[in-house]
C-alpha cells in the first residue's frame, strides 16, 4: 500500500501540504489541503473575488460613478457619486432614501411635533 506523502503547496508559500483525509497528527507541521494541491490560504488568495474597480458604471444608466468619500477633484471629470451600485441621480430617481436619512427626517419631525405640542392630527385636518 503506497503511503501518500505531503507535497509542497503548488501555490506561492511552498509549504508542505498533507494529502486529503490525513490529519495534522499524522503529518505534523503540514498545512491542510484545500484544492488542486493548494493550501487553504493560497487557495483563497487565488479564488477570492477580484476587488471591484474604483470607478464603475451605474447599474441603471451606465454613467461612471466614483466612491462617495472621494473628492470630486480626484475623480475623472463627469463622474457621479455612487450610492450602492447606482449613481446618485438614478438613486434619487428611484425614490430610494438611505436609512440614515430616514432616521434624520424622523428625528427632525419628532422634535418639530414635540415643539408644537403634537398637533399633527389637527394639522392634517386643517390642510
Ligand atoms: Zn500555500
Ligand atoms: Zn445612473
Amino acid at each position: 500500500m503506497a503511503i501518500r506523502e505531503p507535497s509542497p503547496c503548488t501555490g506561492e508559500c511552498g509549504r508542505l501540504v498533507r494529502p486529503p483525509n490525513t490529519t495534522i497528527e499524522e503529518w505534523p507541521h503540514t498545512l491542510g489541503h484545500r484544492a488542486r494541491g493548494l493550501c487553504k490560504s493560497c487557495w483563497s488568495a487565488e479564488n477570492l473575488p477580484a476587488p471591484k474597480p474604483t470607478f464603475r458604471p451605474c447599474e441603471q444608466c451606465g454613467h461612471t460613478t466614483r466612491p462617495k468619500p472621494m473628492k470630486v477633484t480626484d475623480a475623472p471629470e463627469g463622474t457621479r457619486v455612487r450610492v450602492g451600485e447606482l449613481c446618485a441621480v438614478c438613486y434619487q430617481a428611484n425614490g430610494q432614501v438611505s436609512p440614515a436619512h430616514v432616521a434624520y427626517i424622523r428625528r427632525e419631525l419628532d422634535s418639530y411635533l414635540r415643539s408644537r405640542g403634537r398637533v399633527d392630527t389637527k394639522l392634517k385636518e386643517a390642510s
